[in-house]
């Protein structure tokens, strides 16, 4: 068996609460010039992501308004929603994580829009900022 290749953390994405993605995605697109990626939708959130280098940008819309895009974009506004970085070990730094104390909000990894495993760390652990993780 061969040991896993590191690759280091990476920023995957940023995710950016929209009220409407097709009012944005022109900016994104075709004055930065950022491909379009197909995505999923996940977590009642419409998601068009824009490349930028490995990076993306996620913009989340709401598909209603008590989904967590939804209750975001009321309370705050639209605007930056969360931080994702993927890494080498998921299951390894949601061990890290827990054995800091760190709260997070989801104790399992499961599957994001992106089809790969994804968890999110609760802002209170991390500074005031949502944080996705995800394995490459
Ligand atoms: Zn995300």
């Amino acid at each position: 068996m061969t040991a896993p290749v590191r690759r280091g953390t990476r920023i995957a994405h940023i995710g950016i609460a929209v009220e409407a993605l097709d009012a944005l995605r022109p900016f994104y697109r075709d004055i930065l010039g950022m491909p379009e990626v197909p995505l999923d939708d996940a977590d009642g959130a419409a998601i068009a992501g824009l490349a930028a280098g490995e990076s993306l940008v996620e913009l989340l819309e709401a598909k209603s308004p008590d989904s967590p895009i939804g209750k975001f974009v009321s309370k705050r506004g639209p605007g930056i929603h969360h931080v994702c970085f993927a890494v080498d070990d998921l299951d390894g730094t949601l061990e890290r994580c827990r054995a800091a104390g760190l709260r997070l909000i989801d104790q399992v990894p499961r599957i994001g829009a992106e089809g790969k495993r994804i968890a999110f760390l609760h802002p209170s652990a991390t500074g005031g900022v949502l944080v996705e993780l995800s394995e490459f």
